[in-house]
């Protein structure tokens, strides 16, 4: 499979973030959202084995541990990396799979976290959320909309309740997006939604969801690469 980077960092943006994880960052993407922070990941990367990424991985946590399938869209190569998350889940790697679900997930073994990143009305990518796609949902997934307006927010809390995914998911993760352009000295002014106001739409609106920031914006700079 075609990868971009493999490396041990901090989980930034899930009910996970915060832990260890060591992320397998496939190469390429068919969408082009407006806010990408991993652009560079669109080409290049270097093609390697089921093996050569198990190893990798096994070199970088060899005791377990979260493992994240990201990208770019994994989903792309679902061929190799199916059997990629099969073989980790057999090694008890706990892993996760991060994904637009613009491709079907009916493959993905039940045991993986899927976090799947659906595409709001400002992303630059609306409608793009197979929708088939939520009947492959299990109770330990998470969904996540990246937010960068009102009108994002609007559709994320009304996707949510049409769809009763609180109920359906372990987390609804209301996320506002970071500048791409954000360096040096980052505070919550570099979201392009201010999350104090973010919070106070979600408490008038009693949605059932978790406010999250991108943790890792705000330690590593987003210009850094492999963190
Ligand atoms: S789906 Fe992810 S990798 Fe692809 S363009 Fe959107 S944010 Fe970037």
């Amino acid at each position: 499979m075609q990868i971009t980077e493999i490396y041990k960092s901090l989980q930034g943006e899930s009910t996970h973030a915060g832990l260890p994880c060591v992320f397998v960052r496939l190469t390429g993407c068919n969408l082009r959202c407006s806010w990408c922070d991993s652009e560079y990941t669109f080409s290049g990367g270097r093609k390697l084995s089921l093996d050569e990424v198990f190893a990798e991985v096994v070199r970088v946590s060899p005791h377990g541990g979260l493992v994240e399938i990201t990208g770019g869209e994994p989903m792309l190569q679902e061929r190799e990396v199916v059997p990629l998350m099969q073989h980790l889940l057999d090694a008890n790697y706990t892993v996760l799979l991060e994904t637009s679900g613009e491709r079907p997930l009916d493959k993905v073994p039940p045991a993986v976290i899927k976090i799947i990143d659906v595409k709001c009305p400002h992303s630059g990518e609306p409608n793009t959320f197979r929708i088939e796609n939520l009947d492959a949902l299990q109770p330990h997934d998470e969904i996540k909309f990246v937010l960068s307006t009102r009108g994002d927010y609007e559709f994320a809390r009304d996707f949510a309740a049409k769809h009763s995914l609180p109920s359906r998911v372990n987390a609804v993760l209301f996320s506002p997006a970071f500048r791409k352009d954000a360096s040096g000295r980052r505070d919550a002014a570099h979201c392009l939604l201010n999350p104090q106001e973010l919070a106070e739409w979600m408490l008038a609106d009693n949605v059932a969801g978790r406010l999250g920031l991108q943790l890792h914006k705000f330690i590593w700079d987003p210009a850094v690469k492999g963190v």
